[in-house]
């Protein structure tokens, strides 16, 4: 998330490495996509070809560069443990791919930035199987986020569940579902989503995750950490990353 001012600093749009080609041999596929191809558009293929990997992904939107750098999975499956490797590029735009025994993967993190700035493309290992088996597999997937808000505006899940359990059960249980602050309100149906009723700004929202955070932390001790990016400058002294 970044705040309605902007940010201070250069953007890259990834929108137009959307480039996608792979191999099968016998029974594997290696994947390539560029950084902004969208997951869904991937997911669309292997179904398509039939190729078993990836359905953990329905309903995640995203593009491969920034579902890498946060790992984005469900369920104990994540990106990374499909990745072969990652083409990255450092400050000065040198490229280099990297292996995954190079690459730290875990819950919602990698390290593919510690040195680098940006990802470009990788490649991913899938296994060949049926169009019809993946296309089930995917729909159960999508299926089991029928306790997600849906139609509405959100950014997805706020905080990484801690080790003790749901993040969304710790919020609900220290009283967060209803919470508002302007137009943005936990959401009724799962406390770890926050919904823009129409006119939050990005302030009003960033406000909301800082007072369910503490809200957390007084009555319970937990200090949950945050899956959504906050970018540039938000509330006095609360610096996003
Ligand atoms: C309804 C909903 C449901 C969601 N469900 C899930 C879920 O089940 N699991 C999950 O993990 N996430 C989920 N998300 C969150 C989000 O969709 C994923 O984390 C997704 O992977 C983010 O990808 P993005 O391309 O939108 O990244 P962005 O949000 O655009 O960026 C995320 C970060 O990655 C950086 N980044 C982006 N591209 C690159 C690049 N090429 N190189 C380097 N850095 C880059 C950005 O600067 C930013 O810091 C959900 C979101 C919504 C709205």
């Amino acid at each position: 998330m970044i705040p309605d001012e902007g940010l201070r600093g250069m953007t890259i749009q990834t929108g137009g490495l959307n480039g996608v080609s792979w191999e099968e041999k016998g029974g594997s596929v290696l994947l390539e996509a560029e950084a902004g191809v969208p997951l869904a558009a991937l997911l669309a293929l292997s179904i398509k070809r039939g190729w078993r990997g990836l359905e953990f992904v329905a309903g995640i939107p995203g593009s491969v560069g920034g579902s890498l750098r946060g790992n984005a999975g469900v369920e104990g499956r994540a990106l990374g443990d499909l990745v072969e490797s990652v083409l990255l590029i450092d400050r000065k735009g040198s490229p280099r791919w990297k292996n995954r025994k190079e690459i730290q993967f875990s819950y919602r993190y990698s390290d593919l930035l510690a040195e680098h700035k940006a990802v470009i493309a990788c490649r991913l290992s899938l296994a060949r199987a049926g169009t019809a088996e993946v296309a089930l597999r995917a729909r159960d997937f999508f299926n089991k986020r029928v306790g997600q808000p849906k139609g509405v505006r959100t950014a997805g899940c706020i905080f990484k569940n801690p080790k003790s359990g749901f993040a969304g059960k710790i919020l609900e249980e220290a009283g967060c579902k209803g919470l508002k602050v302007g137009a943005a309100e936990v959401s009724a149906q799962h406390a770890n989503f926050i919904v823009n009723n129409g006119s939050a700004n990005s302030r009003d929202i960033a406000r909301l995750i800082f007072i369910c955070r503490d809200r957390v932390f007084e009555k319970t001790g937990i200090l949950l950490d945050l899956e959504l990016c906050l970018m540039g400058e938000f509330l006095d002294g609360e610096v996003g990353h």
